[in-house]
């Protein structure tokens, strides 16, 4: 059985990557299919912190947050909250810090440096080995669910097909089309995107290709309700690798374990206490606080070697692009990767350079590996 639709573009994976990418494809005239194993934002995007932020110290992925942000910011579903966030970073790395916020003005993104006694005003915390701050208050976070589902609605408007509870067991090339074979039959198309994140390198291997994206799971702590002065901004802590921020009158916080690669599933509750310690080092008011732990969550980063994305045309595979491998920042970067994507399927120059996220430089490694991981 086929669809008995002869289709420009196989979609593989209806978060909000997908979701943006067959939207873009769709404007641009293609005729897409979005192949889902369950519900669109079911996976990782459904699961993320939903934080948005342009602080990054490399071109490209400034850029990408920029213009996902500005996005983001147009659309009232997105619900983006420029709450702000606020970077404290460690002596060592604060000279790259600076480097990165002197990039970031040049580019149109308005951090602030800090002192951590200025910093003060948008939170608590101790400043212990601190050498400054960085806090760009256009950063902030939205509703990735809702993101997604408006992804869905635009690009269903403009004809593409969303085959959900829908998984593809197989891929092969057959002259140029490539040919999925998924629980609801064969389906066809020239183009695939590959955007099945943390299954992106499980996905790949279905037809042969070795892309290096591997789950990593993460927790999300949430504390019951606080009173706090003011509402937090996303922090990060870059000594520990602790975050968090305002969730309501709540603070949702995480920690990642470096060993917590897999699938592995459900609560992590050993982690908890590495956690809260590393936290209440930087902040001891966490101290007054309770867990609901009904209200905490987990999900898969899907990470790859440097932690940056996987993103356009596959060497040496005639119509397979990736955008995949997004290491944690998916969501900060959807809005601007589908236009990318779009771009690159129709042999177009990207608007945004891509050489940082291209696959080839696997080949090249190791590379830099500055920008930092939250
Ligand atoms: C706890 C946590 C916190 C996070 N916080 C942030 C944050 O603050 N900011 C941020 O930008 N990012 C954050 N992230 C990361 C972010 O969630 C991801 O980068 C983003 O959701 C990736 O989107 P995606 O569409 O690529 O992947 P997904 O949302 O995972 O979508 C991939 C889809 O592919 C489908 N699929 C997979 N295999 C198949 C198959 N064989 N057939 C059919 N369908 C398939 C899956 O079902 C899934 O729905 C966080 C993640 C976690 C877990």
């Amino acid at each position: 059985m086929t669809t008995g639709i002869s289709w420009d573009v196989a979609v593989i994976g209806a978060g909000i990557v997908g979701a943006a990418c067959a939207w873009r494809l769709a404007e641009r005239g293609l005729k897409v299919v979005v192949l889902e194993q369950g519900s669109p934002a079911g996976g990782s995007t459904g699961k993320s912190a939903a934080g948005v932020r342009a602080q990054f110290t490399s071109e490209t992925n400034i850029l990408l947050s920029k213009h996902s942000i500005e996005e983001y910011a147009s659309m009232p579903e997105a619900s983006y909250q420029p709450g702000g966030y606020l970077l404290l970073v460690p002596e060592a790395q604060w000279p790259s810090a600076q480097l990165g916020v002197d990039l970031q003005h040049r580019l149109g993104v308005p951090t602030e440096c800090l002192t951590p006694t200025e910093a003060q005003m948008h939170a608590e915390f101790l400043p212990d080995g601190l050498g400054g701050c960085t806090y760009c208050g256009t950063d902030g976070h939205v509703d990735a669910h809702g993101l997604t589902m408006v992804y869905v609605n635009r690009a269903r408007e403009l004809g593409t097909r969303f085959l959900l509870d829908t998984t593809v067991t197989g891929i092969q090339r057959a002259g140029e089309i490539w040919r999925l074979t998924t629980s609801a039959g064969m389906v066809e198309a020239p183009l695939l995107v590959n955007s099945s994140g943390a299954w992106s390198g499980e996905v790949g291997a279905l037809a042969g290709l070795e892309i290096p994206v591997q789950p990593a799971r993460r927790m999300v702590f949430t504390t019951g309700p606080l009173k706090l002065p003011r509402p937090l901004p996303m922090i990060f802590d870059l000594e520990s690798g602790v975050w968090l921020r305002s969730e309501g009158e709540r603070i949702i916080l995480g920690r990642a374990n470096p060993v917590d690669v897999g699938w592995r599933e459900g609560m992590e509750w050993d982690w908890l206490e590495p956690t809260l310690e590393a936290a209440m080092t930087r902040f001891p008011w966490l101290e007054t606080a309770s867990l609901d732990r009904r209200a905490s969550w987990w999900g898969y980063y899907e990470v790859t070697p440097d932690h940056q994305a996987i993103v356009g045309r596959m060497p040496g595979v005639e119509g397979w692009l990736n955008a995949c491998g997004f290491s944690g920042h998916g969501i900060m970067h959807a809005a601007a990767i589908a236009r990318v994507i779009a771009q690159e399927a129709l042999g177009e120059t990207p608007f945004i350079d891509l050489s940082p996220l291209r696959y080839e430089r696997f080949e090249q490694m190791p590379q830099d590996l500055t920008d930092i991981q939250v």
